[in-house]
């Protein structure tokens, strides 16, 4: 259905053969245990996906957004927890180094990026400041040639397995509410100062460690600095525009993964004499699922073409479409295969009870869905 390349096929079929053998018999047991066992993190590293997206000239493995979203809707089909192992330093090193980094940065952190067995991890909520982060309390204040950094943030995914973790604080006037005043730093994880708590129990996304993180005087030297101080906010919203399609990619994974659990299920399950999938009932759930998935990777894989083609016009909007409209879907097909399964989508014997849970928490994380509208609209009114 999609016009990807020969080599994007290859990658996707590779990766959904890895994801039968290797993802497949340990995906419940990701959710129960809420954790990730760590061969997956190391079979990720060696076949270049922990670090997709990191260009050849540095070592990489190479690949555009529009590998990173095939890579992550394959591993959500089964799993979304390992999905998000996949593309880890996208945003956090690669996304940061890349748009807004320097040279020396470059080449100072992505030689460990590109062996594949370094996590990183993006702080920039905090308990009071979700989806406005402009009211972060957060603060780096500089001191000869380092910044001190105290605050609090929260939800921070994956900081208890990472070896750097990029952080968003007030510089210059930190008093004040504003976006122009914050600033993006690269910390490794162990600086003295730095710690986390026992990560959330989570509804959906288990497996994936989120939670607080607290700074007490954490010293970070300047050049660690990413971009100019106080343009770290416009650095974080401009990265975001260019990976929340990835976020769509795991939806619409979710989606076609309970898809197709609903549409096997439907057909073995006998009632009133008959394969329920002989009602028309039934049948029209399954239509809209499929039709729902298919249009929501439409919207996905649109957006990034666009963005692999530098076509960046109106791209916030396009983005936050790309991330509301598949996770809206996979909310939806997911509560309607739980209700195809009947009991059994009640129970952790079917992997959809698992996909309907990691589905709500996608319409919440990276922006929440109404957040994404008043993007939309905002670009809409715009240009009225
Ligand atoms: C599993 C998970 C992983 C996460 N990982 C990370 C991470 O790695 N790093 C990180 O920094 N953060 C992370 N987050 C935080 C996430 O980005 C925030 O939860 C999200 O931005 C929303 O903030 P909030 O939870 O404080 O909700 P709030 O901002 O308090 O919003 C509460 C409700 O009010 C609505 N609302 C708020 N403002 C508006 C408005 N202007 N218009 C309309 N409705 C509005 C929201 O849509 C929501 O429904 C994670 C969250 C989750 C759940």
């Amino acid at each position: 259905m999609m016009h990807f390349t020969a080599d994007q096929i290859a990658l996707r079929d590779m990766v959904r053969n890895m994801v039968d053998r290797e993802v497949r018999p340990i995906a419940q047991k990701v959710d129960d245990d809420d954790a990730i066992p760590e061969n997956i993190f190391r079979l990720f590293g060696d076949l270049g996906l922990v670090q997709i997206g990191l260009p050849e000239e540095y070592g990489g493995p190479g690949g555009n957004l529009t590998s990173v979203c095939i890579v992550r809707e394959e591993i959500a089909r089964v799993s979304q927890a390992c999905a998000l192992v996949a593309a880890r330093n996208w945003f956090s090193i690669i996304g940061v180094l890349m748009n807004f980094g320097s040279e020396e940065q470059r080449r100072r952190f992505f030689p460990e990026i590109a062996a594949g067995h370094t996590l990183s991890a993006a702080a920039i909520t905090e308990p009071e400041a979700g989806s406005d982060p402009a009211s972060m309390k957060t603060r780096a204040v500089k001191d000869g040639d380092s910044y001190v950094l105290n605050g609090h943030k929260a939800w921070v995914s994956w900081g208890t397995l990472s070896k750097y973790v990029t952080i968003f604080a007030k510089t210059g006037d930190v008093e004040r509410r504003g976006i122009d005043n914050i600033s993006c730093f690269i910390v490794p994880a162990d600086t003295p100062g730095l710690e986390f708590a026992t990560p959330e129990r989570k509804l959906g996304m288990r497996g994936a460690p989120s939670g607080q993180m607290y700074l007490d005087n954490v010293r970070v030297p300047a050049e660690n600095l990413i971009g100019e101080e106080g343009k770290g906010f416009l650095a974080a919203m401009r990265i975001l525009d260019l990976s929340r399609p990835t976020v769509g990619a795991m939806a619409v994974g979710i989606a076609q993964g309970a898809t197709d659990v609903a549409l096997d299920f439907a057909r073995e399950r006998q009632q009133f004499g008959r394969a329920i999938s002989d009602f028309q009932a039934v049948q029209f759930m399954l239509a809209d699922m499929q039709m729902h998935t298919d249009a929501a990777r439409l919207v996905v894989y649109d957006c990034a073409a666009r963005i692999d083609a530098g076509n960046l016009e109106g791209i916030a909007a396009k983005s936050s479409m790309s991330k509301a409209f598949p996770t809206d879907v996979a909310m939806k097909v997911t509560t309607d295969a739980v209700q195809i399964l009947g009991s059994a989508g009640c129970s952790k014997d079917y992997p959809v009870e698992r996909m309907f849970r990691d589905a709500k928490v996608n319409q919440i994380w990276e922006g929440t869905n109404q957040i994404q509208r008043v993007v939309i609209a905002r670009e809409m009114l715009k240009k009225r």
